[in-house]
This record gives C-alpha cells, sequence and structure tokens, in this order.
C-alpha cells in the first residue's frame, strides 16, 4: 500500500518487533509508525481503513506475543510524548494512553487520589492497562474508569463513559477501538497513607517476581478460585522448558524467555502448559497474552 505524501515520513517498513516487546522475540511489523502528534495517529487509521490494512496498536509490549511471521499491516506505537500527557481537575486524573501506568499511578498518588494505588509495578501502558482492564489485589483499573476517548476504525473520535465499555475479568468491550486517552474517577486521600501503601504493595510485587527485569510475561488469567501460580505448581510444572523459554522455577506463572528463545517456543510451552493443567485439573486455564 501507499500512504499519502504527508504521512509517507512516519512509515517504517518491516520494522522488527522483538526489540519493542517485553518478551523480545518476533518478527516484524509490515508497516510501523510512531506517530509524534495525536492528529497523525486520525489521518494513520483512516489511511489504513480506505485501504483495508489491519492497524494493531502497541502500547509498552507487556502483553504481546508476536510471531516469528511478524506482523501482516500496521503496527502504531503510542510511545511518543504526544500520546502521554497527564493533567489533574478535582478527584479527575486524565492520562494519555501512551503514558506510563506507574506514572500514572504515581502522579495520581502524589496528588493525593487514591484508586490507582494497587496497580503500582504492573508494566505498560494507561491503553493497555483500560483496554486488558489490568488487576491487582483482586480490583481492577475499570473500577475507577470514568470515561475513555477512542478512535474508531475509520479514525473518528468518541468518548465512552464506563457504562458502555463493558469492563469484566482481565477484559473490555474496545478491542477494535483504539484509546487515546483516558480520564479516572478518583478519591481524595491523604498523600502519606496512600505513599506508604503504593510502597508496601511495590515491596511485595518486586518480590513475587523472576529475578529477570525483561524477557518475561504472565501469560494467564487467573481462574476463579485458585491463583495461576499454584495451579501450575500442584501439577508440577513449575521450571518446565521448551527450547529457550521455560516457566520460571519459583514464580512458575511468569514465562522467561532466554537467550535464543522464539516465538514459536513460546506457543508451545503455553499450549503445553494448558493441556497438562485441563488434563490434571479439568481447568481450562485462558490466555491474557495477546498473540500477534
Ligand atoms: C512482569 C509482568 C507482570 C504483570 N503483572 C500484571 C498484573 O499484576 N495484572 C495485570 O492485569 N496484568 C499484568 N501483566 C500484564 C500486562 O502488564 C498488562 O496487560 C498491561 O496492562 C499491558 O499494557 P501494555 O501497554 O504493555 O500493552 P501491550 O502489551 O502493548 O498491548 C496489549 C494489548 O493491548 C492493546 N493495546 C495497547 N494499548 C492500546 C491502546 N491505546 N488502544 C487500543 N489497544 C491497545 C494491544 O493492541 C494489545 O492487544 C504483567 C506483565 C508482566 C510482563
Amino acid at each position: 500500500m501507499t500512504f499519502p505524501d504527508d504521512l509517507n515520513h512516519l512509515i517504517r517498513n518491516d520494522e522488527p518487533l522483538g526489540p519493542l516487546v517485553w518478551l523480545g522475540i518476533g518478527g516484524p511489523a509490515h508497516y510501523f509508525a510512531e506517530p509524534v502528534e495525536e492528529a497523525e495517529i486520525e489521518r494513520l487509521v483512516a489511511a489504513a481503513a480506505a485501504a483495508n490494512l489491519p492497524v494493531r496498536i502497541l502500547g509498552d509490549g507487556s502483553n504481546v506475543l508476536v510471531r516469528e511471521s511478524g506482523v501482516d499491516g500496521l503496527v502504531i506505537s503510542l510511545s511518543a510524548a504526544a500520546t502521554s500527557g497527564m493533567s489533574i481537575d478535582g478527584t479527575r486524573m486524565t492520562a494519555g494512553a501512551g503514558a506510563k501506568l506507574s506514572h500514572a499511578v504515581i502522579k495520581a498518588v502524589g496528588a493525593g487520589l487514591g484508586g490507582l494505588e494497587h496497580l503500582v509495578g504492573i508494566p505498560g501502558s494507561v491503553g493497555g492497562a483500560v483496554v486488558g482492564n489490568a488487576s491487582s489485589d483482586g480490583r481492577d483499573i475499570g473500577s475507577v474508569v470514568h470515561s475513555v476517548t477512542v478512535l474508531e476504525k475509520d479514525g473518528s473520535r468518541r468518548t465512552l463513559s464506563q457504562d458502555e465499555i463493558g469492563f469484566s475479568h482481565r477484559k473490555s468491550s474496545m478491542s477494535g477501538l483504539i484509546v487515546l486517552s483516558v480520564t479516572f474517577e478518583l478519591e481524595s486521600r491523604d498523600v502519606e497513607s496512600l505513599t506508604k501503601r503504593m510502597q508496601k504493595l511495590w515491596i511485595g510485587r518486586n518480590a513475587s517476581r523472576p529475578s529477570e527485569e525483561r524477557r518475561i510475561t504472565m501469560p494467564f488469567i487467573d481462574p476463579d478460585g485458585m491463583p495461576t501460580k499454584d495451579l501450575i505448581q500442584s501439577v508440577g510444572l513449575a521450571g518446565l522448558r521448551e527450547g529457550d523459554v521455560s516457566l520460571d522455577s519459583n514464580q512458575p506463572h511468569y514465562i522467561v524467555a532466554h537467550s535464543g528463545a522464539t516465538s514459536d517456543q513460546c506457543l508451545r510451552l503455553i499450549e503445553r502448559v494448558r493441556e497438562q493443567v485441563l488434563l490434571q485439573t479439568g481447568i481450562d486455564l485462558q490466555l491474557n497474552l495477546q498473540i500477534w
């Protein structure tokens, strides 16, 4: 496809996606763009729609596994500053979809606004967190979302209220839409106690992670009643290896991609875990990880 002349400077062909995702593996995007202005995102999406080219949005890449064959369409990265702004008005905080979730948490806590602090330490962007309804400590991010501004597939904008979005466990009804910004409705609280709570949660989260800082993913959604970690441990799969990809031995709900890892190995490991867990417990583990 050819993009309009005034967008061509944004497009990179066959851009490797491995370096842009946490697992560090996977093939290229046929077309890749990192727009620096919101208006460019709208025009890119409209141009792709007119040419019937599929579009995928990349946040921080902490929940994506890219296949070896890569992505046959346009990948738009929201890492530029234009999509990362944050502002506070009373108890409402608005954050661009590309803002890091950790920055949004810190900003809210620093302003004495409670409701996001339990999400401290979850990697990713605000957009990725809201689309996937990220959760921790039994509370999900959707519960404090006031509204979300999205782009439709044709590049037109719409603002959705919390009710219209339909959040459920680790899901929202926004797949296919592009999140541009999110407004949270938070609660006025004491900064010092919020900070203490956040720090405590942060220490707990760090202690329950594999030692590798990157090249890890948490692929499964906890089924009702039992954390995936305990489930995998109970069926004796901790440390299970497939080529250069393994389940962590102490925190087996994490997959670690070692040097030489491939996406195919990762997919095979996920299938082996799902098969064994189903066979031994009757539980069909669902994927949180998005496979591109
Ligand atoms: C070490 C580790 C710990 C984790 N712990 C938790 C946890 O405790 N709780 C939890 O819920 N998750 C957890 N996750 C999963 C992950 O961090 C979350 O799913 C996170 O919210 C993904 O955000 P992201 O920006 O990295 O999304 P990406 O990986 O970039 O994208 C994920 C999906 O969201 C879509 N997407 C991203 N941004 C947008 C947008 N603006 N508009 C439309 N679609 C978009 C992408 O197209 C893709 O389908 C963990 C992951 C890791 C690696």
